[in-house]
């Protein structure tokens, strides 16, 4: 988390050896380990000068968060989009094809075609893997970054709208505008330690700016986060955006049931891949057995928003608690049955972690805003 991290995370080792990253990502991305724990750990070990660049980048996923969660439509938007281009993959066979030799690896391209293998058996990636296969997607093979951004969406054990999504677009000119993400044949060659030495000419040699965005909305104001009836029992909801109720602040309330809400449908039209389903199942059955001991009650697991509120009507309990989940499947089925479960007489009371308070309202516009603001907001959350 140190120095040695600031020098050394952008090389792609390979598989085999990750010891220049954390690996944590899938963790993080399901609070089974929280972002304060991190940079705890990381000031605790180095100080803010050394463990500057480690807690940089676990703020990142804090901004691409903040900014989407200001930004509602963009989630929309993509998945509208993503609708359309696999649309167009059922009526253009050549398309298709090339998307299939992508998918599957077998594009000729080396680095790609491994890249390609590693996401869809290990579920994971390099950062750096990420933005080359990403850059590759689009500006060699001329693929559609939806249907890439939802490849890596489906396969990755971290899969993470927020940062997938802001990422990919990122990639192509979407994010910053007019800055794109060329894969240079000599920057993974270096950074892969020569494993990879793409040839001349195999990559694309320049990445001009998508044009497909009607540009940025306005940022929406930031919902504060509400507060429970402590007198009144409450049902927990847990979603995979945060699968640690234990430091949800809720242990003094009356627990009368609670349930695990598993909405991997809203993720994508298609099939999860195998490494990312079983990591997503096992950690909401970790969270769900430790929510049954941690609270003693029962807990279950639900796939459908609509269940978990029958689930709740079966209790005393008439104000249901959760984390409140950024843009994805989570937000997307909690916005969907909201009427429904106001109409079943049932208060839906969503959290907000003291970190994301602190931090969304500096993620408005670039990170770097966010990046400025960290010392600072640190202090205020007594980390620093
Ligand atoms: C095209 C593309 C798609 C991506 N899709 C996802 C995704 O679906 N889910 C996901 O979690 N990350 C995604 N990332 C971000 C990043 O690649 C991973 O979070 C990172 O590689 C995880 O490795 P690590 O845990 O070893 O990170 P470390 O380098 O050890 O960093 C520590 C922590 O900081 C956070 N972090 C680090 N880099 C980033 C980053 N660039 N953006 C956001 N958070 C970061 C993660 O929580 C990470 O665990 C994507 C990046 C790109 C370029």
């Amino acid at each position: 988390m140190g120095r040695a991290y600031a020098a050394r995370r952008n090389e792609d080792l390979g598989p085999h050896d990750r010891s220049n990253v954390s690996g944590l990502s899938a963790h993080v991305r399901r609070r089974l380990l929280r972002e304060d724990e991190l940079a705890s750990a990381a000031l605790a070990a180095h100080g803010l000068q050394e463990a500057d660049k480690f807690i940089q980048e676990v703020c990142w996923r804090t901004y691409w968060k903040g900014w989407l969660e200001m930004r509602p439509s963009v989630w929309a938007d993509y998945q509208a989009g993503l609708a359309r281009d696999l649309e167009a993959l059922e009526r253009d066979g050549a398309l298709a094809r090339r998307y299939q030799d992508a998918v599957a690896g077998r594009t000729g391209i080396t680095c790609f075609d491994a890249w390609a293998g590693e996401l869809t058996e290990l579920g994971w990636l390099h950062n750096h893997a990420r933005m080359w296969t990403a850059s590759i997607w689009i500006y060699t093979l001329g693929l559609p970054w939806r249907l890439g951004a939802d490849w890596f969406l489906r396969h990755l054990i971290d899969a993470d709208p927020a940062s997938n999504t802001l990422s990919w677009r990122w990639v192509c000119g979407l994010h910053t505008p007019g800055k794109t993400y060329l894969a240079r044949a000599g920057n993974i060659a270096r950074f892969t330690g020569g494993r990879f030495q793409p040839g001349p000419g195999e990559l694309a040699r320049e990445a001009p700016p998508l044009a497909d965005d009607p540009g940025h909305p306005a940022p929406a104001p930031l919902q504060s986060g509400a507060r429970p009836d402590p007198a009144a029992p409450v049902f927990l909801l847990i979603t995979e955006d945060d699968l640690h109720p234990e430091s949800w602040g809720v242990g003094a309330l009356d627990i009368a049931g609670g349930a695990v809400l598993d909405a991997k449908e809203g993720l994508s039209p298609l099939p999860r891949g195998a490494a990312a389903q079983a990591f997503s199942a096992s950690a909401l059955e970790d969270a769900r057995q430790r929510a049954s001991d941690a609270f003693g009650c029962a807990f279950s697991t639900k796939t459908s928003i609509f269940d978990a509120k029958q689930a709740v009507l079966n209790t005393p309990a008439r104000q249901i608690v959760t984390q409140r989940p950024c843009q994805g499947p989570a937000r997307s089925a909690l916005d969907a049955a909201a009427p429904d479960i106001r109409s079943a007489g049932l208060s839906l009371i969503e959290l907000r972690r003291d970190w994301d308070r602190a931090f969304y309202p500096h993620a408005g516009k670039g990170f770097f805003k966010l990046k400025q603001a960290i010392p600072a907001v640190l202090r205020s959350l007594g980390l620093h």
